[in-house]
Order: C-alpha cells, then sequence, then structure tokens
C-alpha cells in the first residue's frame, strides 16, 4: 500500500496519534479483493500476513495511526467529546483513478476517545457492517465500504461474552458533522475554518470559485444527504443511529450499528432496541437529516458572514433547499420503482401502492421485485396480486398503472427500468443474524461468505439462492438490533 497521509498534517488538536492495540491470535475471515483492486493495493497472498495487517498487528510502511476527535448530537443531545473510541485510522490511499480514501480499523483497541468503553467490537457488528455496507455499495448507494475483517482471538464482554473481530473500513473520509461541533462548542473558529478548508478540498473542490464558498460546502452537503436518504428509502433501509457523529460530510452512509432493512412495509418502522422514541424510524429519516444539516449549519455560521443575521439568513436559506431535493431524489427513487419518469401523478401512484402494502402487511421488496414481471406475464400479475390479503384494491391500482404505463413509456421499456430499481436480494435480518450466531457459536462463516457472495449482485435473479428473497418466517422475525457497542 502506498500511503498518502494528509489528516495527520492537520493540526494536533484534530486527533491523537495511537497505535492499534495487537490481538492475540489474528484471523482473516475475509479480503475483498475486488475492492483492493479499485484501491490499487498490493497486498501478499499470505493469509497470516494479512490477518496480521488487518488486526493492526503489522503495521505498514507509511501507516501513520491516529483516532480522530469528534462531538456530536447523540439522540438529540449535544455530547462534546466523543471521537475514534474503538478505531483508528491507519493512513489514507490514492486509488489508480485518484480518488482518496481512508484506511480505517474498527474493533482496534482503547484510545483517548474511548471513556469507559474497551476499544474492542464483537464478532457480530464486524459481520453486519461488512455485509450490510457492501450490499449498499452494490444497491449503487454512496457508503464506506469494508476491505476486510479478521477474528481477534479473543473475548469481548458485553452482556454475554463474544468473540471478538476487527473491521477494516474504507470511506472517502470520516469526517462528520460532530468533527465541527468539536471545534465549534469549544469557540476554536480557526479550528472551523481549517476543517472547512479541508473538507472544501477533499470533497468539494468545485465550490472554490463560488463567491461564497462555505455557503456553496453547505449547500454540497445538505444536497448529498437529502439524496442519500431518499437512497436509503428506496431500498427499505433503516439506519437506525443518524447522530450527527454517524453523518459524514462527503455524503455517504457511515456507521453501521443497529440498522435493518423492513421486511413488511410499515412506514414508522423501527429496530433499534435504543431508539425508544422511535426519533430515527423510516419516515423520519429526511426530517432528522435536515436536522442534523441545521447542526452543521450551526458550526459553519462564523464562515458564512462576518454579519451574524447575514450569516444566519444565509445558513437558513441553504437549510431550505434540503426538503425540495430531498422530494424531487426520493420522487425520482420511488417513481422507478414502478417503472415511471417522476412526476406528481406518478408519485401519488406510489403512495396509493405504498397504502396498500402497508394495509395487507406486504414485503417490500418482494413486492416491487414482483411487480417487475407483471407487465410481461399473466403469472407475475397473479402472483403479485396473491400478496395482498385481498384482491380488489390491488387489482384497480394495476390497472391504472398500466394506464399510466401506456400513456408514457412501454410495457418493456417499464420493466426494464424496474429491473434495475428493485433489488431481488437485501441482507434481511434473519439472515444477518443466523450468519452471526452460525459465526459467533460455531465459528462457522459459511452463512456470512454465502450472504456476501449473493449481495453482490443483488439486481440478479439468481434462482439457486431463491429462498434468500423470502422474507422471514414468523419464528425468524427479527423485532430488534442492537448496536454491540
Ligand atoms: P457509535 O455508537 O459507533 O456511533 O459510537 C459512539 C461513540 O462511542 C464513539 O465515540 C465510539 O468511538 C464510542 N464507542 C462505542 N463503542 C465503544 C467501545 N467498545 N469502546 C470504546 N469506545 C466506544
Ligand atoms: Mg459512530
Amino acid at each position: 500500500m502506498s500511503f498518502d497521509n494528509t489528516y495527520a498534517r492537520l493540526p494536533e488538536i484534530f486527533y491523537q496519534r495511537i497505535e492499534p492495540t495487537p490481538v492475540e491470535r489474528p484471523g482473516l475471515i475475509r479480503l475483498n479483493t475486488a475492492l483492493a483492486g479499485t484501491l490499487g493495493l498490493d497486498l501478499p497472498d499470505d493469509k497470516s500476513k494479512l490477518a496480521n495487517i488487518f488486526s493492526g498487528n503489522e503495521l505498514l510502511e507509511g501507516m501513520e495511526p491516529l483516532a480522530q476527535a469528534y462531538a456530536g448530537h447523540q439522540f438529540g443531545h449535544f455530547v462534546p467529546q466523543l471521537g475514534d473510541g474503538r478505531a483508528v485510522l491507519l493512513g489514507e490511499v490514492v486509488a489508480p483513478d485518484n480518488r482518496r480514501f481512508d484506511i480505517q480499523l474498527k474493533g482496534s483497541g482503547k484510545t483517548r476517545f474511548s471513556r469507559g468503553g474497551d476499544g474492542r467490537s464483537p464478532l457480530g457488528p464486524v459481520l453486519r457492517e461488512y455485509i450490510v455496507s457492501e450490499a449498499m455499495h452494490a444497491f449503487g448507494i454512496p457508503t464506506s465500504r469494508a476491505l476486510a475483517m479478521v477474528t481477534t482471538g479473543e473475548t469481548v464482554h458485553r452482556e454475554e461474552d463474544h468473540p471478538g473481530g476487527v473491521i477494516t473500513r474504507v470511506a472517502s473520509s470520516h469526517i462528520r458533522i460532530g468533527t465541527f461541533e468539536f471545534f465549534a462548542a469549544r469557540h476554536l473558529e480557526n479550528e472551523v475554518r481549517i476543517l472547512a478548508d479541508y473538507v472544501i478540498d477533499r470533497h468539494y473542490p468545485e465550490v472554490r470559485t463560488d463567491a461564497n464558498p462555505y455557503a456553496a460546502l453547505y449547500e454540497h452537503i445538505c444536497l448529498a444527504h437529502a439524496r442519500l436518504v431518499a437512497k436509503w428509502m428506496g431500498v427499505g433501509f433503516i439506519h437506525g443511529v443518524m447522530n450527527t457523529d454517524n453523518t459524514a460530510l462527503s455524503g455517504e452512509t457511515i456507521d453501521y450499528g443497529p440498522c435493518a432493512f423492513m421486511d413488511h412495509y410499515a412506514p414508522d418502522r423501527v429496530f433499534s432496541s435504543i431508539d425508544v422514541q422511535g426519533r430515527y424510524a423510516y419516515n423520519n429519516q429526511p426530517t432528522i437529516a435536515q436536522w442534523n444539516m441545521a447542526c452543521l449549519g450551526g458550526c459553519l455560521l462564523p464562515l458564512l458572514s462576518e454579519d451574524e443575521a447575514e450569516a444566519r439568513s444565509i445558513g437558513e436559506s441553504v437549510l431550505q433547499t434540503f426538503t425540495p431535493a430531498f422530494k424531487n431524489e426520493y420522487q425520482n427513487v420511488m417513481c422507478s420503482k414502478i417503472g415511471l419518469a417522476a412526476c406528481d401523478a406518478h408519485f401519488q401512484q406510489v403512495k396509493a401502492l405504498l397504502n396498500l402494502m402497508h394495509e395487507h402487511h406486504v414485503d417490500f421488496t418482494v413486492a416491487f421485485r414482483q411487480l417487475c414481471d407483471v407487465p410481461r406475464s399473466a403469472d407475475a400479475s397473479e402472483r403479485f396480486t396473491a400478496l395482498f390479503e385481498s384482491r380488489d384494491a390491488i387489482t384497480a391500482w394495476l390497472k391504472d398503472w398500466r394506464t399510466q404505463i401506456d400513456a408514457t413509456t412501454s410495457q418493456e421499456d417499464a420493466s426494464k427500468l424496474m429491473r434495475r430499481s428493485n433489488p431481488t436480494f437485501i441482507p434481511r435480518n434473519h439472515r444477518i443474524e443466523a450468519a452471526i450466531r452460525a459465526a459467533e457459536d460455531h465459528n462457522d462463516f459459511s452463512l456470512a461468505h454465502r450472504l456476501i457472495d449473493i449481495l453482490k449482485n443483488p439486481f440478479e435473479d439468481q434462482p439457486e439462492h431463491a429462498e434468500y428473497m423470502e422474507p422471514p418466517q414468523p419464528e425468524e422475525r427479527v423485532r430488534q438490533t442492537f448496536c454491540g457497542t
């Protein structure tokens, strides 16, 4: 690997230089060779050498490990000091296509920011993050990625004992809203500006020439998140902990803690065991993302204008771009799921379908996937209708939908668009849970490998894996997810 570390050149207050704490007996579970190729990494073949590298036991030349400082609003409450408490940034690599990436270990030991935590991760959350982040990438949704995962040979104590794991995460960066909040809360205006300039150079260089580059930066981040959340909603993804410290300024999804995909469609769905108020429910995600953007705006105020009133007015007008941008992308995402171009009439048709899916407890992913074949086959039409508890309303919906297709596109094109927009496979909670149980309880990674392999091509039919399409049986249903920290 050849490293080119820029974050480590920032002032010392941005991080703590700290090496990963070695683990007892590292074992490689999986290396993402495709991603290693994209990054242009030249890695050894030897598995034990790989396990040493991706556990943090062995540092490579050019790595300058550090733990990043950040703050954050957790469930609406401000915590002035969080930071990488169980992660270290090993360094940055520049891929052959010139994109820059952070290489980070998670589960790699204590840092100054660990606050009472052990700096470690159970294997379960490592597997979940690997499976889900790689699936999100395959869906075409901006996300951090998983380069490798290892077992540590150590036990991690939570409510019960678990085998430990370390994941190697790759992201455009790990700078969060909470990174700005760390400095803003300490009234370190100079550091806020240094960070803003760094974020512009690294992620949004095009705003440099804008009349007000910091306002343009803020707007770019707002728009990136408006689009991101719309894309999440299109696959039924519920992030679960949309705290400002888990909101990356690059516009990528980060921090796969208690995240989950919904099975049957229910707009108020919550999985996270700690989200008792439903703050981060499926349909609350756009509101929360905008709330998070307001936190970011508060940090950037001194940069927007020297005049406080003017700065506020600039900040507020940027914040108002969020909702229309979200609605626009959400309409695009959802209308393409029924094979149609985005417009108000088609969006009304989507909403009518979602209402029926909700009322009839229909699986979100199965319904949209089966709809893909309805234009082409009477059998498919029958199968789709049978998903609903009664036929009349959905039959009427299908009739209206066919009329819209005939008026604006062709059955063939609608079908093609739907097949690109509706995955066959999602990382279903019960499949993730089964993979975690096999790994943690029986040291058996075959289910995890199978799930990861299927999810590399989520839009293909893969009839040999048909059971992975299915929603859970009642006894398999996962009702809650835990972040496992
Ligand atoms: P998260 O829930 O991953 O967003 O983490 C919130 C904060 O808690 C971050 O500052 C983490 O670094 C810290 N944290 C979570 N789990 C641990 C742990 N096991 N040891 C130390 N710090 C942790
Ligand atoms: Mg986090």
